[in-house]
C-alpha cells in the first residue's frame, strides 16, 4: 500500500502524482481509465491495485510490470523514484475544475485524450485551456490507433516499435493524421511531438499513440507519466510536512454514520486530529475518530472492508469517520489546526473558498 505510514523518505523518493484525465466525449476517457487502474494485468502477476474512494491507488509493483516494455524512456536506466499512482477515478473537465487543494487543482499531471480520427474537439479545446490556465502539465494520449487501416496490435512492445512494423499504408495513415493534429493544436499555440522524437520535453508536449480498447501504447503511457514525473515534476512532487488534502466524496457508510473520503496529497493525518473542512452552512471543525483504508489488495466496492490506522501518509486516499459531517461538501480542501488561532485562521481560509466558489458557480 502507499498509503504507508513506515516509508523511508530520501532524496530520491517522491510522493505518487495525483493523475486525472481529460479530453471529449467519447475520445477514450473511461476506456484509458479502466486500464489504467486494472487491477489484474494479463497473466495477474502484477495485480493489488487497491480500489480507493474516487481514486485509485496504482502501486510500483504493477507500474513496474507494465512498462516493462518502455524502460528505456525512464531515464536513470529505468529507476522508480515514484511509489506509485493515484489516479482520479471520473474522468473530465469538470472533476478537474472541482477537486481543490488549497485553492489550486489537486491534479499533478493530466492525460489529455484526443481520438486520433476526430482530432482536436470542442471539449479538447476547452480542457487545453484549462490546463494552460491551471498550469497543469500533460501528456496527449493520441487514442484508438486500432481504428486506423490494417494496424496491427501488440501490447507487449513499446509503440514506438510497433508503429514502425506497421505496414507502410497504416503508417502513411498514421501520418496523415498525425500531421493534421499537429496542425490543430498548432492552432492552439502549442507545440507537441511523439514521445520518441520530442526535442525538448519543457517546450514540446509528448504525445503517445494509445488504443485503450486493445492495451497498444498503454505501457509507453505509463512509462511517459512516470518519466514525467521523475524529471519535469520532481521538485513538485517532493514530500513536505505541511499537510495538502482535499475531500473527494461525503458518504454515509453503515455503522460509521457520514464518513469523508479524503486525497491526502502531503503530510500525515492521525486520529485525534481536530479537522475543518467545508460545510454547506459554512466551515465545520470536528475531530478523527477513525481512520480507515482499504484492506489490502481488495476491491473496496465489493467488499466493503477497511482497515483502522492511527496515522496515514500522502499519498493515498483515507476515509475519515468524525461527527457533524453530514453536510460536509467534497471538492475542497481540509485543514488541522492545532490551536484555537488555527481553528479560526483556517475556518476564515474554508470561507474564503466556500465564497469563491459559490461566485464562480453563479458566473456559470
Ligand atoms: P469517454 O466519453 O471519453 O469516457 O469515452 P469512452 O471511454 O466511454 O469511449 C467511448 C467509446 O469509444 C466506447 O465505445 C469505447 O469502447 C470506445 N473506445 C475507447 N477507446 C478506444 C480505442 O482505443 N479504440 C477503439 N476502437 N474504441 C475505443
Amino acid at each position: 500500500n502507499i498509503c504507508n505510514e513506515d516509508l523511508v523518505q530520501t532524496k530520491d523518493t517522491l510522493r505518487a502524482p495525483v493523475i486525472c484525465v481529460l479530453g471529449h466525449v467519447d475520445a477514450g476517457k473511461t476506456t484509458i481509465l479502466d486500464n489504467l487502474r486494472r487491477t489484474h494485468v494479463q497473466d495477474n502477476e502484477a495485480g493489488g491495485i487497491t480500489q480507493q474512494m474516487g481514486a485509485t491507488n496504482v502501486p510500483l509493483d504493477t507500474i513496474v510490470e507494465r512498462t516493462k516494455m518502455s524502460r528505456k524512456l525512464i531515464s536513470r536506466q529505468g529507476d522508480f523514484m515514484i511509489p506509485g499512482l493515484l489516479i482520479i477515478d471520473t474522468p473530465g473537465h469538470a472533476i478537474f475544475q472541482n477537486l481543490r487543494s488549497r485553492g489550486s487543482s489537486l491534479c499533478d499531471l493530466a492525460i489529455l485524450v484526443v481520438d486520433i480520427m476526430n482530432g482536436l474537439q470542442a471539449q479538447t479545446i476547452e480542457s487545453i485551456r484549462l490546463l494552460i490556465d491551471r498550469q497543469t502539465p500533460f501528456i496527449i494520449a493520441l487514442n484508438k490507433i486500432d481504428l486506423l487501416y490494417g494496424w496491427k496490435s501488440n501490447k507487449e512492445k513499446d509503440v514506438e516499435s510497433v508503429l514502425e512494423e506497421q505496414d507502410s499504408f497504416t503508417q502513411d495513415h498514421f501520418e496523415k493524421r498525425y500531421d493534421e493534429i499537429i496542425v490543430q493544436f498548432a492552432k492552439q499555440g502549442l507545440n507537441v511531438a511523439l514521445y520518441y522524437k520530442n526535442p525538448n520535453p519543457n517546450e514540446y508536449y509528448s504525445m503517445v499513440p494509445t488504443s485503450a480498447r486493445s492495451g497498444d501504447g498503454m505501457g509507453s503511457l505509463i512509462a511517459m507519466i512516470i518519466e514525467t514525473s521523475q524529471t519535469n515534476l520532481a521538485k513538485h512532487l517532493s514530500y513536505t510536512n505541511e499537510l495538502q488534502a482535499t475531500v473527494m466524496e461525503v458518504k454515509a457508510i453503515h455503522g460509521l454514520g457520514t464518513t469523508i473520503d479524503v486525497a491526502l496529497i502531503n503530510g500525515c493525518l492521525s486520529v485525534g486530529d481536530k479537522i475543518i473542512v467545508g460545510g454547506q452552512e459554512g466551515p465545520i471543525v470536528t475531530q478523527i475518530r477513525r481512520l480507515l483504508i482499504p484492506e489490502s489488495n481488495q476491491e473496496l466496492r465489493d467488499t466493503n472492508q477497511y482497515e483502522n490506522k492511527d496515522k496515514v501518509m500522502g499519498t493515498c486516499v483515507v476515509k475519515i469517520a468524525a461527527k457533524d459531517l453530514e453536510k460536509s461538501l467534497a471538492g475542497l480542501p481540509l485543514f488541522i489546526a492545532r490551536t484555537h488561532d488555527e481553528i479560526d485562521y483556517f475556518k476564515n481560509e474554508i470561507e474564503l473558498i466556500l465564497t469563491t466558489v459559490l461566485n464562480s458557480f453563479k458566473l456559470k
